[in-house]
């Protein structure tokens, strides 16, 4: 059963650097969730457990920010 759900616009995230989508979180059965690329799942995703979006954000940065945003959303689903 595929429910991804799609981040919410005011969450601050990076599109997929491969293919530019916006990326979706994704239930993983018992152990949480991962964030991943909503076009493929060879493209980055994070380690299944708490959304981690910071994650996501730092695989997804061409360069890195100078000042590293600690933008750890609250979500509520
Ligand atoms: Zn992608």
């Amino acid at each position: 059963m595929k429910g991804y759900i799609n981040i919410p616009q005011t969450i601050y995230c990076k599109r997929c650097k491969e293919c530019g989508a916006r990326p979706v979180v994704a239930p993983v059965s018992d152990i949480g969730y991962v964030v991943k690329c909503s076009n493929d799942d060879r493209h980055y995703q994070t380690v299944a457990g708490l959304i981690d979006i910071d994650d996501w954000n730092q695989h997804n940065s061409v360069t890195r920010p100078a000042a590293k945003f600690s933008l750890v959303p609250v979500i509520a689903w």
